[in-house]
C-alpha cells in the first residue's frame, strides 16, 4: 500500500474511533490502541512532510457535541504532550534546558483518566461547568457536575476564576454501582465521561462521581508558581490526590514516575500517567507553546493496563470452594509486555450482565498480581455464540447448583475442588509441607481417599507404602515434612484452611492483629474492618466461615493432629505494640514508606480511626480521620515528630 493511501486509511479509521470515544463514549478499542495508529499516522505526516485536511493530529480533543449549550472557555485549555519511556522524559528535560539555561523546579501530578472539565466561578458563585470540547469550546454540564457532592459550590475567593481539574469515578463506587446496575460500565473512565455527559443530570447523581482539581485556567487572582494554584485549590476545599509534589531534578521526577506506577494499583481511581510542569507561570511564557500542547508541560504515560482482543472461547473451571469459574480463551495479545491468552469472565451473572459473547471483541484488563478480567463487549461480531451455561460439573458430572451469581458442582467427591484444596494447604505460603506437589495430592485422593488437611496430617508411613512413585526413602522425607509443618504460625494456619478471599497478606494482617487464632475466631466485623485491606465481603467471609460449625470442628481436628501455632515475633522499636492510621500526604515519605518504618519499629497500619489506636500520623489534606481522631482524644503527630521518635 502506498502511503498516502495509508494515511487516507488511519485517518478514516482515527476518527471513526473517536467519534466513538468522544461523542458517544463508547470507545471501541483501548487507549493504547488509538495511541498505536495515532503514532503511526504521525510518523507518516512527518515522512512526507504534509498530512489531511481532516487529520485527526489537527485535533485537541473531542468536538462537542450539538446537543449541550456550548460554551467558550476564557482560557484555551491544551492537551499535553506525551512521552513514554524515561529517554523520551530526558529528551523533554533537555529541551527545557536548552530554553531556559537550566532546568527548573518542576511539579508533579497523576494524570487521572476521567472527563476533563473547567468550572467558572464568579462572586465566589459556581457559574457554569463545561467539558474541554475542542480545547477553545466545550458543553455546558453545570447541572450534571453540581451532582458531585464534594465539590464545592462556593468559594472565598471573589473574583472570576476558572478552575480545571477531571470528573471521574472512583472505582469503589463503580463497584458499588455495577453489583446493581442492569448494564454494569465497562470502565471507570467511561462511567464519568457517559454520566457527565448525559442530558439527565440524575444519572451523574446516581454514580456518584468526584472532581479532582489540579489547575487553575484565567484566573483574577495573581498566581506565579503551579505551587500556589495547588495551594489555592485545597484551600477553597477541592478535592487534590495525595502525591502531589515538587522536584529539581529530572532523576527525582522519574522517580516520582516510577514510585506512582507502584502505587497505581492501590489507588481507588484511574491514572494513566503522571504530569510534570514547570512550576514557575513566568518561566513558562518563556518557554512557550505550540499549536497544539505547552512546551513546558508533559504526560508521561504508563504501560497500557488495557486492550481488546477476540474471546475464542469459555473453559470452566472448579475451585477449591466448588465454584465453577468460567476463564475466557483468547487470542492472544500484548498487554503492556506480558501476553495475555485467558483471563476470568468472574462467574455467570456477571457473563450475562456484560453479554459477551464468544466470538465477539473484548476489552481486557490487566493490573499487577491480578489475573486479566473481562470489561465488557467492544464489538459485537456477527455470528457470535451465546456462552451456556453448565448444568452439570463439568469434571465430575454432579449437578451444578445456582447461588446468586454463582454455580457450583454439587458433587461430594469433585475431584479438582478436593485436590486443589490439599495442594493449597501444603503449598510455601500455607503449611509449607516440603516435597508435596498437586501430584501428591491426586496420588493420596485417588488412592488413599485423603480428602482434607487432617487425613493429610494423619498420614503414617503405613498409609503409603505401595503408592507409585514413594519408596522407602520419599515416604520418610514426606512424613518428616509433615511432622514439621505441624509447628507453624497463625498467618500460615489461616492462609491453609482456605477461607475465601484470604490471601497470604490478608492472613499476616490478620495475625497481626488478632496474635491469637481464639482472637480471630471470635472477632466481630467490626473488629475484622479496623484491618487495613478488609472490607465488608471479607470481614463476612471470615465471621460466616468461624460460625459455621462444620468449619470450628475441623479447626479443632487440624489442631488435635498435633498442630501449634507459634506467636507471632514481634520486631522491637518505639512503636512495638501500637496501633497507628495514617492519614493525609505527608511532605517526604509515601505511605508506603511510612508503612514499613512504622512495622519495622513494632507498630501495625490501622485503617481506620477508633479507640483501639494508639496514635494517628498526619499529613496535609488529612480529613475525617484526623477529625475523629481529635474527637477521641488520641494523640497526632506530624512527619517531623515521627522522625524524631524513630531517631531520623
Ligand atoms: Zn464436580
Amino acid at each position: 500500500m502506498d502511503k498516502l493511501a495509508r494515511m487516507k486509511e488511519l485517518v478514516a479509521t482515527l476518527n471513526e474511533w473517536a467519534k466513538l470515544y468522544y461523542e458517544e463514549d463508547a470507545p471501541v478499542v483501548s487507549d493504547a490502541e488509538y495511541d498505536r495508529l495515532y503514532d503511526e499516522l504521525r510518523k507518516l505526516e512527518e515522512e512526507e512532510g504534509y498530512s489531511l485536511k481532516d487529520s485527526p493530529t489537527h485535533r485537541v480533543g473531542g468536538a462537542p457535541q450539538r446537543k449541550f449549550e456550548q460554551s467558550k472557555h476564557l482560557k484555551k485549555l491544551y492537551s499535553l504532550d506525551k512521552c513514554q519511556t524515561s529517554e523520551e522524559f530526558y529528551e523533554w528535560c533537555a529541551r527545557i534546558e536548552k530554553a531556559l539555561g537550566y532546568l527548573p523546579t518542576l511539579t508533579c501530578e497523576y494524570k487521572f483518566d476521567g472527563l476533563t472539565l473547567n468550572l467558572l466561578y464568579e462572586n465566589g458563585k459556581l457559574q457554569k461547568a463545561t467539558t474541554r470540547g475542542n480545547g477553545t469550546v466545550g458543553e455546558v454540564v453545570t447541572a450534571q457536575v453540581k451532582t458531585i457532592k464534594k465539590l464545592p459550590t462556593s468559594i472565598s475567593f471573589k473574583g472570576r476564576i476558572e478552575i480545571q481539574g477531571e470528573g471521574i469515578l472512583r472505582l469503589s463506587n463503580l463497584e458499588k454501582y455495577n453489583a446493581t446496575a442492569a448494564e454494569p460500565l465497562k470502565n471507570a473512565r467511561n462511567g464519568a465521561a457517559g454520566a457527565i455527559r448525559s442530558l439527565d443530570p440524575s444519572v451523574a447523581a446516581e454514580r456518584g462521581l468526584s472532581f479532582m482539581a489540579y489547575n487553575i485556567g484565567y484566573s483574577e487572582l495573581e498566581l506565579d508558581t503551579q505551587q500556589s494554584m495547588h495551594k489555592f485549590l485545597v484551600d477553597e476545599g477541592f478535592e487534590v490526590e495525595g502525591g502531589w509534589r515538587t522536584v529539581n531534578s529530572a532523576k527525582d521526577a522519574m522517580l516520582f514516575a516510577a514510585e506512582t506506577e507502584e502505587e497505581r494499583p492501590n489507588l481507588d481511581y484511574l491514572i494513566d500517567g503522571v504530569v510534570f510542569k514547570v512550576d514557575d507561570l513566568r518561566l513558562r511564557d518563556e518557554i512557550g507553546v505550540t499549536e497544539k500542547f505547552p512546551k513546558w508541560a508533559v504526560a508521561y504515560k504508563f504501560k497500557a493496563d488495557e486492550m481488546t482482543t477476540e474471546l475464542k472461547d469459555v473453559e470452566w473451571q472448579v475451585s477449591r470452594s466448588a465454584k465453577l469459574n468460567p476463564i475466557a480463551i483468547l487470542e492472544p495479545v500484548d498487554i503492556g509486555g506480558v501476553t495475555v491468552s485467558r483471563a476470568t469472565l468472574n462467574n455467570y451473572g456477571d457473563i450475562l450482565k456484560k453479554q459477551v459473547r464468544i466470538g465477539d471483541r473484548v476489552f481486557i484488563r490487566r493490573s499487577n498480581d491480578v489475573i486479566p478480567e473481562i470489561m465488557g463487549v467492544a464489538q459485537r461480531q456477527e455470528g457470535a455464540k451465546f456462552i451456556e451455561k453448565p448444568t452439570v460439573c463439568p469434571v465430575c458430572g454432579s449437578p451444578v447448583e445456582e447461588s446468586g451469581a454463582f454455580l457450583y458442582c454439587t458433587g461430594k467427591h469433585c475431584a479438582p475442588q478436593i485436590i486443589s484444596a490439599l495442594d493449597h494447604f501444603a503449598s510455601k505460603d500455607a503449611l509449607d509441607i516440603d516435597g508435596f506437589s498437586e501430584k501428591t495430592a491426586e496420588l493420596l485422593f485417588n488412592e488413599r481417599h485423603i480428602f482434607d488437611g487432617v487425613g493429610l496430617l494423619s498420614l503414617t508411613k503405613e498409609d503409603m507404602l505401595g503408592l507409585e512413585g514413594f519408596g522407602e526413602k520419599k515416604i520418610g522425607n514426606l512424613i518428616a515434612s509433615i511432622e514439621k509443618a505441624k509447628h507453624t504460625t497463625l498467618d500460615r494456619f489461616l492462609f491453609a484452611i482456605g477461607i475465601e478471599g484470604i490471601g497470604k497478606k490478608t492472613a499476616r494482617d490478620l495475625q497481626k492483629r488478632f496474635k491469637t487464632l481464639e482472637g480471630i475466631m471470635s472477632a466481630s466485623e467490626e473488629e475484622l474492618l479496623e484491618v487495613d485491606g478488609i472490607g465488608d465481603i471479607l470481614a463476612k467471609n471470615i465471621t460466616d466461615y468461624f460460625s459455621d460449625e462444620k468449619n470450628r470442628d475441623y479447626v479443632e481436628r487440624l489442631i488435635a493432629c498435633g498442630i501449634t501455632i507459634e506467636e507471632p515475633e514481634e520486631a522491637d522499636g518505639v512503636f512495638k505494640g501500637m496501633r497507628i492510621v495514617l492519614t493525609g500526604s505527608l511532605p517526604t515519605y509515601r505511605r508506603g514508606e511510612a508503612t514499613a518504618l512504622i512495622e519495622g519499629a513494632g507498630g501495625e497500619v490501622a485503617a481506620s480511626v477508633s479507640k483501639t489506636v494508639d496514635l494517628v500520623l498526619a499529613g496535609e489534606d488529612a480529613g475525617s480521620k484526623l477529625e475523629k481522631a481529635q474527637k477521641l482524644g488520641i494523640k497526632i503527630i506530624d512527619e517531623d515528630e515521627f522522625k524524631r521518635m524513630l531517631g531520623i
